[in-house]
């Protein structure tokens, strides 16, 4: 997908755009604890394409002035996006502060859409040509708060995307991400995994975009590691602010069939942890929880069951996620971990097949009858998967609305329990037949 980001001063109304493209799309249905609703990055959608919004605005870099902030998210938006948004306010003329981010933007030679806020009635239409003199050619007069001119100025940024990259479309390649805590041992994973013996990792840098993702090959099958946040340093901006950190993982995730989400065995879980874990449940990616750093904690029979039950416990949005110890350090345990990459990217992209699957509902309505709400009783008539990754189904009922979530929940279980989905999060929707 595309990455679009929002530049512009402070008040000019980035957030508000953002929010309005974006939508309620990425407001998640489940209740999730441990789950943030930041918004720095999201995903939307123009004219049936898909892209990803960032709005720069939401990094914050403390208490540095205006112009050093500025800059920092002016160059966030060069490095990371594809076309940029440079908005500004058409009711307050032309900036010094604007002036100087569009210095910045000049120089990097991406494709800039130029949006006048604040535009909310036809007559200020005429006051924004004093804009051209930025130099990113004609001005799309637009209002945040009325929602106008936002479509001309979409069609203009989705004109500006790059041809799709063939090799994301390559389905026999198992793409994974490592996140978590700066200091749980990403990096150093990372150096064990493509350390591991039979692992051959490939001469060809990764892909066009970072050509920072590493391609390799283990008992015949091709992987490619996603970088993260903090695998490779990248100086002072990059580290600055947590928020970043947090969009760089997001955007690892969004690439990844899996994502591994890390813990520090030896600090033990933390917030930060269950927040990082809810962003790949949220992206809908199978998921490891990996516990490094095993090599320090004193293994008796029963500290791998006490420490899981504790992971168990903190991460129960993750319950299909199995859960892995090891030592990036010492090495141990290391070559259990591809084998659950390989099985989960495999259950995210499975398909079942149609009569089975209403075999194993049929059954489960047998052995547990669908509840009634105020007498009316649900009717389950027909179930299908519609997606794989994850893999989701339609349940066409009588009444979507008796379809409590206990009840869905269960059916999950008996889907999970006839099929086996290790390590990827399943969807069921209700439909009305
Ligand atoms: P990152 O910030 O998540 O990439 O973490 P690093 O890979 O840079 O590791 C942070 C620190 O933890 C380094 O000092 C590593 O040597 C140490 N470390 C990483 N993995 C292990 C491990 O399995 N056991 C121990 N004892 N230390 C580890």
């Amino acid at each position: 997908k595309s990455i679009v980001a929002i530049v512009g001063r402070p008040n000019v109304g980035k957030s508000t755009i953002f929010n309005r493209l974006v939508g309620d799309r990425i407001s998640i249905v489940e209740d999730t604890p441990g789950v943030t609703r930041d918004r720095i990055y999201a995903g939307a959608e123009w004219l049936n394409t898909q892209f990803n919004l960032i709005d720069t605005g939401g990094i914050e870099l403390g208490d540095e002035p205006l112009l050093v902030q500025m800059r920092a998210q002016a160059q966030v938006a060069i490095d990371e996006a594809d076309v940029i948004i440079f908005m500004v306010n058409g009711r307050d003329g032309i900036t010094g502060a604007d002036e100087e981010v569009a210095k910045i933007l000049f120089k990097s030679n991406k494709p800039v859409v130029l949006a006048v806020n604040k535009v909310d009635n036809p007559q200020m239409r005429e006051d924004i040509y004093e804009f051209y003199a930025l130099g990113f050619g004609e001005p799309f007069p637009i209002s945040g708060t009325h929602g106008l001119g936002l479509g001309d100025m979409l069609d203009d940024v989705v004109k500006h995307f790059p041809e799709r990259e063939l090799d994301e479309e390559d389905d026999e390649t198992i793409r994974f991400s490592l996140i978590g805590r700066p200091n749980v041992g990403k990096s150093s994973l990372v150096n064990s995994l493509l350390g591991q013996e039979r692992v051959i990792v490939s001469e060809i840098a990764g892909t066009t975009r970072d050509a920072i993702d590493t391609p390799f090959t283990k008992d015949e099958r091709d992987y490619v590691i996603i970088d993260t946040a903090g695998m490779r340093k990248r100086g002072k901006v990059y580290e600055a602010t947590e928020r970043y950190s947090i969009m760089r993982a997001l955007k690892a995730i969004e690439r990844s069939d899996v994502v591994l989400t890390l813990i520090d065995a030896e600090s033990g879980i933390q917030e930060q942890d269950k927040k990082i874990a809810g962003y790949a449940h949220e992206a809908g990616k199978a998921v490891i929880i990996v516990v490094n750093k095993w090599d320090t904690v004193d293994v008796e029979e029963k500290t791998m069951k006490e420490f899981e039950d504790k992971v168990r416990s903190n991460f129960r949005f993750l319950d299909y996620a199995p859960v892995v110890f090891l030592s990036a350090k010492t090495k141990k345990r290391i070559h259990t971990l591809l084998p659950k990459v390989l099985e989960a990217s495999e259950n995210h992209a499975k398909r079942v097949q149609t009569n089975i699957l209403n075999e194993v509902i049929v059954d489960a309505l047998a052995m547990n009858p669908s509840p009634s709400i105020k007498g009316q009783k649900l009717k389950i008539f027909y179930a299908t998967q519609v997606a794989v990754k994850p893999p989701s189904f339609v349940v066409f009922v009588n009444e979507p609305e008796l379809m409590h979530f206990t009840y869905e929940r269960f059916l999950e279980n008996r889907i999970r329990e006839a099929f086996g989905f290790e390590g990827t999060p399943i969807k069921i929707f209700a439909r009305k037949r």
